[in-house]
């Protein structure tokens, strides 16, 4: 089994009958680089950063981020990298220095990701910088997380525009059209995607976030983990209203969050209309033997049915039939 696995490394990731899907891989580190490798992936779709700036007293600076990145670039040999920037507060903290921001009541609802960012541009800024001159080497992405207004969105543009007019009086190269997207992972953004697709270059589901925030269930409480459910029907419907919403515009759409890398949810999210995952590496070519295995056709046709499915067991067997019926 592990060596049909493996053979697939090398095999287009296609459904029965030819529809193309893009697998990417997840990494927080470079020392997850020989791991995305082995996998096969053909991007990554998702670079946490966060892990370069945490541990430490200060944060890295513009210098340190270029080469963590171009180390990664580098080694995807042309294969193209979404960067996001950095994502900290919430469930990643940091040590010290800084960084250290103030205990919120609230951590996930407060100040973090985006909003820590447009708070400080002097941490903002090397990150802006560093990844726009690494856009000068290979095809990088800008990935923007927990965006919930276009306001935060005009805010990063300016930013931007501003990091490569200096970065041009310096001399130093960029990518001028280093395309920009943004995490859907606040119910209200994926609500609302179709606006936030039209100002956008893609669009990623992180459905860690959206369904701790649609749920209203703190992703890290054991005490309330058993409610966190990704086929609650509120879910799966914000992610389909974000493909859709994708279609509509002509944006690309992915999925970065845990779900796209369980094998239990690839026929689910393919019937749901998904054609791009990212997940971790370690998933990937059991998501890519389930994909070569189901007809895109017969999902679509089933999709309503999850949509308008409120109860759980129902849920369950439904998926029961699609994951051991259906080709
Ligand atoms: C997500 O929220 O689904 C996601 C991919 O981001 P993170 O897990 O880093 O919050
Ligand atoms: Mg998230």
């Amino acid at each position: 089994r592990l060596a049909a696995l493996t053979a697939l490394r090398s095999q287009p990731a296609i459904t029965l009958e030819g529809q193309p899907i893009t697998l990417e891989a997840n990494i927080e580190l470079p020392e997850d680089l020989p791991l995305v490798a082995d996998s096969g992936a053909e991007g990554i779709g998702l670079y946490r950063t966060e892990f370069l700036y945490m541990n430490r007293t200060t944060p890295p600076d513009e210098e340190e981020q270029l080469s963590a990145y171009t180390r990664v670039v580098e080694a995807l040999g042309g294969a193209p990298v979404t960067i996001r920037t950095v994502d900290l507060g919430a469930d990643k903290t940091v040590d010290g220095g800084r960084l250290n921001t103030p205990v919120a009541t609230n951590p996930a609802l407060g100040l973090r990701a985006i909003r820590l960012c447009l708070r400080e541009p002097g941490l903002f800024r090397p990150q802006l910088r560093a990844i726009l001159r690494t856009s000068a080497q290979a095809p990088v992405r800008l990935l923007l997380p927990m965006i919930c207004t276009l306001q935060e969105l005009t805010q990063v543009m300016m930013l931007l525009e501003d990091c490569k007019r200096e970065l041009k009086r310096q001399g130093l190269k960029y990518d001028p059209a280093l395309p920009v997207g943004a995490m859907i992972e606040v119910p209200a953004t994926a609500i609302c995607a179709d606006i936030f697709a039209r100002h956008l270059d893609f669009l990623s589901i992180g459905t860690n976030d959206l369904i701790q925030y649609t749920l209203a269930i703190d992703r890290i409480d054991d005490e309330v983990n058993y409610l966190y459910d990704p086929l609650h029907p509120a879910v799966l419907q914000l992610i389909h209203h974000t493909i859709v919403a994708g279609e509509k515009t002509g944006t690309a759409i992915s999925m970065c969050g845990e779900m796209a890398g369980d094998p239990r949810y690839t026929r689910l999210l393919l019937a749901l209309g998904l054609r791009d995952f990212s997940m971790h590496p370690a998933s990937l070519l059991e998501v890519k033997r389930v994909i070569t295995e189901s007809n895109q056709q017969k999902l679509t046709e089933v999709s309503q049915q999850f949509l308008e499915c409120y109860d759980l067991s129902e849920m369950q067997a439904l998926l029961d039939q699609i994951n051991e019926d259906l080709p």
